[in-house]
């Protein structure tokens, strides 16, 4: 059975934009840094990609030496599967290639997304952004003004959802400037922001980050996305804990994949772990058909009897809600765990 081993913390521990840098970027790295080989891989194994590998440190530290079917590993390591050509799987299954303003979707009426960096510290292989035109959306501060002017123009809006990308790409400071414009636009009441930042690089909740967030006047939602119980570990828990304590509210968000949590055992774990950590279940979500991830896929029924068995084994606050993002749809669109 392969054990999970902790390995050195890498020299620049703590200093999130090192371990950026640091960052594992190639498959064959990732497969050495877990005592893994290609060969271990067969003909699963691929050396290049339209969708580059990116996985920091102190993520890879969570997985299993020796186990290429580790869930983490599974959720960074190309495989040639991202080459078969499935049906139904398109490049941008949201239909999101098209924006407000630049980095700016306003897709739900009283809240709009802003993609404030185009870029993540990691790069999953289900992400149903994988072939977002990052370059041709990517954003400067003109292209924030222009999106701070937008939402002051129209007052239905009361939420801002920073998104990406991973906002949390961007420096403590931009935030702050960013924060004091919205800050100024009386009909804002809440700023969520989407990230998976902290998971795979805890440090990046500087305490310059949360003491700003603490300083608001908005109610601050920080949704993370962790799909796995392994993904939090004491590090990550000492991290959020001031997070917490600041009154940032902290919610997950997980995407159903085979072959990783796809399991009642998983989820149950996924939960119990998330709230000891201070984080409620919020979205589970169905995987978005984005070309490249049909092999991540989970059919519907099977997601649905997974919650049923969900509810009998945890509290119903511990449940998160299946949803199926559907392009053109005003919100999230909730599965009926029960047809
Ligand atoms: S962190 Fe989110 S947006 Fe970035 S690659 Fe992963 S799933 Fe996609």
């Amino acid at each position: 059975m392969p054990q999970i081993i902790t390995r050195n913390a890498p020299s620049v521990q703590g200093h999130w934009q090192k371990e950026l840098a640091n960052a594992i970027k190639s498959p064959t790295q990732l497969l050495q840094a877990v005592g893994l080989s290609a060969e271990d891989l067969g003909n699963d194994y691929i050396a290049k990609q339209d969708f580059p590998t990116l996985v920091p440190l102190p993520f890879v530290a969570r997985m299993r030496s020796g186990d290429r079917h580790d869930p983490l590993l599974l959720q960074v390591l190309p495989l040639q599967a991202e080459h078969v050509q499935q049906p139904g799987y398109v490049q941008d299954p949201l239909e999101e290639h098209d924006t407000a303003a630049p980095g700016l979707l306003h897709k739900y009426k009283s809240r709009v997304l802003l993609m404030l960096k185009t870029a993540c510290a990691v790069n999953c292989r289900y992400c149903f952004r994988r072939h977002f035109p990052y370059q041709e959306n990517s954003v400067s501060k003109r292209d924030w003004q222009q999106a701070v002017d937008y939402i002051a123009a129209r007052p239905e809006i009361n939420e801002v959802i920073l998104s990406g990308g991973d906002p949390l790409m961007a420096k403590d400071e931009h935030l702050a400037w960013l924060l004091s414009q919205l800050e100024g636009i009386n009909h804002l009441t809440r700023l969520r922001i989407h990230t998976r930042l902290p998971v795979v690089i805890p440090s990046r909740l500087t305490p310059e980050l949360i003491a700003r967030l603490q300083q608001s006047r908005f109610n601050v939602v920080m949704v993370l996305h962790i799909n796995h119980s392994n993904e939090i570990d004491d590090v990550l828990r000492k991290k959020l804990q001031p997070a917490r304590s600041a009154g940032i509210h902290l919610l997950n968000q997980a995407v159903l994949l085979k072959g990783i949590n796809d399991n009642l055992a998983s989820m149950v774990a996924l939960s119990e772990t998330l709230f000891d950590a201070g984080v409620m279940p919020y979205y589970l979500h169905l995987l978005d058909k984005v070309s490249g991830a049909a092999h991540f896929d989970t059919p519907t029924h099977l997601a649905q009897e997974l919650i049923q068995q969900m509810l009998l084994e945890l509290p119903g606050f511990l449940v998160p809600k299946l949803v199926r993002e559907v392009a053109g749809e005003g919100s999230k669109t909730p599965q009926d765990i029960f047809s």
